[in-house]
């Protein structure tokens, strides 16, 4: 259908609609029948394809080698098949709770898509609310304004200056203005994209005025729908953390492999026996220590905590639009946060006001704005606008009285460029236009004041009073707005800026005070602690954005303050040499913000910035952490934010900094964890071959790398914070992930765990066979197996904090506990119920064997303790 060659009567028509939308019975009907509005989703990869992946994976190729080996030798030598049956159990166990974590972080980022689906303004039974954009049906009449993503296609009926960028379309990067008449063919077969002026689309956006359109397609029947295959296949992008532990652990597996190839050849040709039952035996003895030396658990356990943090954070109100963010928040060093409702309540009231006649200042006021009066003669619409209509409607003067009798019949809209509004109404006499806006801004189009309801010219002694009583206000921390209007005999025919907001008079200033956040001060003072500094970036004025910097402990020395006008007199290098004497950018403009991210990225600076207009966008998208508003924000800077503040509180940002430190905390916990146990298990294996004893098989290490481990490792990713994780400075961004002593104390850690567990083998060894002779000892094996296991165990306590004693932590990390309950049974089980203790080769040990190697495991702690207490005194004495 192409609605852009009728009018707007026949689409509505068309369309079974009235400008008044459809009624929300006649929605959800239309919703049933045709579907909703959304794009086709990514086909879900099913369940035997996830498992297959998991199988793909080198290691477990090699396990299915070894399972096969094994199967052919018992096949031949009539022994039995335990092997093959436990390599087997624990490779399918294994993918399966790969698959499981998978789509546990999947339902997290799902769940979190869904708190951030975006809305629409709709009429629905003639009101105007706000619905799921999902939810919108065809005729059904939506409302449009600057940052809104524009919901699905739509034939408009109404344009304000309204412009859209289409680029995601039609390649066009400069926006369309866009109009309500029916287009004409011209002689031409159709009219392209880009030039159906009347026309919206779902992906673009509305970047100026705004506008009403009645929605002619949803979903996959829309223009976007056409190309949507293109986009539905886009990749699920890795964090840099991700991507270092896959790339760790691949290095790994292959200099295994390569190690398992020489130690193979080398013991094969040691032992000069090259029958078929040898080389098996020796092959069994590479893939141990193949099994033993690759971290199996490591990417996941890295995917599996940041999804944690994810869904934390989001309790938190910090909605995580991308996995990185959780890192990088972890190193953020500065903070540039907006004023308006972020740092203060966005609750505006009047308070003050300097003019020669209020009422004419309300009535200006209220008919220059876009707020309404509902029904409870409250003002519906942008905080600073209904202060302004509560205003008029406290002095008796109701905007909805005031615009039945003079209704606006044009305007040119608000944009914090400009930091100006205007609005035209009949008057008896002609024509009046009412402006409104920042008062330093106003003033300067001002060439009369309005004094004795005359109009006079404006002196300059006049005009340093008005600038004296916006300071008054201001230094008292008020948010002040300046009105003027300007007469018309006939109605103005362009609505451009540079002609019509000149030649005003002036009418007078307002004061609104707008309360500071409480718990920000706190919030700020915790930035300090943490080392992040914080900077106030806002279209206010100097003085007003000082008194509230200062009430917050932003601004310590008025210096710290700086105007965007000042701002374009530093040359970008003179910007980054300076930007640290600042901590208050007042009235700026949207394109100063990407200066100063930029000053302090090349500075080296890790920042968060946060921004809600349409104009932030590209300051939060050169943010290495953008953040945007979900209660005041546009579409627009939601869109390409990597975090969404869902209460638009700057205390949330930082409560998410503090998840990411501990996120990050965790993860390197969790990896620590791991890789010692690894190390001690190769060493083990190592060490034991070399002096030609067999401590451990393949299925054992198996069972614990595969079995026992992963659940200890994904309870240090649920690690509380630890104390004075806000009192340390950020980490190093480029930091490498054993550093500050990670790489020592994990060798030594690993060193320790295989002592224990040789110790306990030749223990059990020497018990057994009373002699030192080199043989198979299933007591021994016992023993090893429950050192190694119940030391790993132990180890993950130690593991709790890396320099601090875990007896002075004060929060029990309850599912560490379970997890080791967890594995003492599961470790119990194969060693004491006898077809499982069979299958694995073990021996019922003694209780005098069993205490030893649990007394071995134990004294890890220990030991680990007083390493950590010589660490800490070396630490403070540096
Ligand atoms: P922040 O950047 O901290 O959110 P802000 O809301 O003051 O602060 P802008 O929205 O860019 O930033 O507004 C800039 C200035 O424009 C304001 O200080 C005010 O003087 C003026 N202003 C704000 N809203 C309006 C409006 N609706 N109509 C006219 N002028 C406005």
């Amino acid at each position: 259908m192409r609605f852009y060659l009728e009018n707007k009567d026949s689409v509505l028509q068309k369309c079974k609609s009235t400008s008044k939308g459809l009624s929300s019975e006649e929605a959800a009907a239309r919703l049933e029948r045709n579907g909703k509005n959304k794009l086709a989703e990514e086909n879900r990869v099913p369940l035997w394809k996830r498992l297959l992946a998991q199988l793909s994976d080198p290691m477990t190729i090699i396990l299915l080698v070894a399972a096969i080996l094994s199967g052919v030798t018992a096949a031949y030598s009539g022994e039995s098949y335990a092997d093959v049956f436990i390599i087997l159990f624990v490779v399918i166990v294994n993918a399966i709770l790969g698959v499981l974590q998978e789509s546990k972080a999947e339902k997290a980022m799902e769940a979190l898509k869904k708190m951030t689906a975006a809305t629409s303004k709709v009429y629905r039974n003639g009101e105007i609310t706000s619905v799921k954009s999902e939810d919108l049906a065809v005729g059904d009449v939506v409302l449009l304004e600057a940052g809104d993503s524009v919901p699905a296609d739509c034939r408009v009926l109404e344009s304000v200056s309204m412009k859209a960028e289409e680029s995601s379309l039609t390649g066009e990067s400069v926006p369309v203005e866009k109009a309500t008449d029916a287009l004409p063919l011209n002689g031409q077969k159709d009219i392209s994209l880009g030039d159906r002026t009347n026309m919206v689309f779902m992906g673009s956006t509305i970047v100026y005025g705004r506008g009403k359109a009645v929605v002619t397609a949803v979903g996959m029947d829309t223009e976007m729908g056409k190309i949507a295959s293109v986009l539905v296949n886009a990749k699920h992008n890795l964090t840099p953390l991700q991507i270092k532990m896959k790339q760790l652990s691949k290095i790994l597996t292959w200099l295994v492999i390569g190690i398992c190839a020489v130690i193979f050849v080398f013991s094969l040709i040691r032992s000069g026996n090259f029958s078929e039952k040898s080389i098996i035996n020796v092959f069994m003895i590479a893939i141990s220590l193949a099994v033993a030396a690759i971290p199996e658990g490591l990417a996941a356990v890295v995917t599996i905590v940041l999804s944690i943090g994810v869904s934390n954070m989001s309790k938190r109100n910090a909605i995580i639009r991308r996995l990185t963010a959780v890192e990088t928040l972890g190193c953020a060093q500065v903070i540039c946060t907006d004023k308006t409702g972020t740092l203060t309540q966005n609750r505006m009231t009047v308070v003050d006001h300097f003019t020669d006649s209020e009422s004419v200042l309300a009535t200006a006021l209220a008919l220059c704005s876009d707020s309404r009066l509902g029904h409870d003669g409250k003002a519906i619409g942008e905080p600073t606008e209904n202060a302004l209509v509560n205003y008029a409607t406290s002095l008796g003067l109701k905007k909805n009285e005031l615009e039945e009798s003079a209704p606006r019949v044009g305007e040119i809209p608000f944009d914090s460029g400009r930091k100006m509004m205007s609005t035209v109404h009949p008057t008896q006499e002609g024509f009046i236009q009412y402006t409104k806006g920042a008062p330093d801004v106003i003033l300067k189009h001002c060439t009369c004041v309005y004094k004795g309801g005359r109009e006079i010219p404006l002196t300059p002694e006049m005009r340093s009073q008005i600038l004296g009583e916006n300071k008054r206000m201001a230094d008292k921390a008020l948010r002040v707005l300046g009105s003027a209007f300007r007469r018309y005999s006939t109605k103005p025919s362009s609505y451009k800026s540079s002609d019509m907001e000149e030649k005003l008079t002036f009418i007078g200033l307002v004061g609104m005070i707008d309360p500071v956040r409480p718990e920000v001060e706190a919030a700020v003072n915790e930035c300090r602690g943490a080392g992040i500094r914080v900077n106030m970036i806002t279209g206010d004025h100097k003085d007003t954005a000082a008194a509230i910097a200062s009430q917050l402990g932003i601004l310590k020395d008025p210096s710290q303050a700086i105007t965007g006008a000042e701002l374009d007199d530093l040359s970008d290098e003179k910007l980054e040499k300076n930007v640290d004497k600042y901590t208050v950018f007042a009235r700026v403009q949207p394109e100063h913000k990407v200066r100063i991210v930029n000053a302090w990225k090349k500075r080296g600076m890790i920042t968060a910035m946060t921004g809600d207009g349409v104009n932030d966008a590209p300051a939060i998208k050169s943010a290495d952490i953008g953040v945007g508003m979900g209660i005041t924000g546009t579409d627009v800077t939601k869109n390409v934010a990597d975090m969404i503040l869902a209460d638009d509180n700057f205390a949330t940002i930082v409560s998410a900094v503090e998840e990411g430190r501990r996120v990050y905390d965790n993860i390197r916990k969790a990896i620590q964890f791991l890789l010692s146990s690894n190390i001690s298990e190769v060493i083990s294996i190592f060490v034991a071959t070399m002096i030609g004893f067999t401590i451990l098989k393949p299925a054992h290490l198996l069972w614990i790398n595969l079995i026992t481990d992963c659940f200890p490792a994904l309870a240090l990713g649920l690690e509380k914070k630890e104390n004075g994780l806000m009192s340390r400075s950020p980490r190093n961004p480029k930091e490498g992930f054993f550093a500050r002593g990670m790489g020592a104390d994990l060798i030594y850690q690993g060193v320790l765990i295989s002592i224990v567990t040789l110790v306990s083998y030749f223990v059990g060894h020497f018990m057994e066979h009373g002699v030192w002779e080199i043989a198979e000892s299933p007591d021994g094996m016992t023993m090893a197996f429950l050192t190694l296991s119940m030391a790993e165990i132990f180890h993950s306590f130690n593991m709790r904090s890396q320099r601090n004693s875990i007896f002075s932590l004060h929060c029990q990390n309850k599912a560490l506990l379970g997890a080791m309950l967890g594995s003492l049974v599961l470790t119990s089980v194969v060693i004491f119920v006898p077809p499982l203790a069979n299958a694995f080769g073990f021996m019922k040990i003694s209780a005098e064997e069993y205490f030893t190697a649990m007394l071995l495991a134990f004294s890890v702690i220990p030991v680990v303790e007083i390493v950590k207490f010589f660490q800490r005194k070396l630490e403070r004495r540096r």
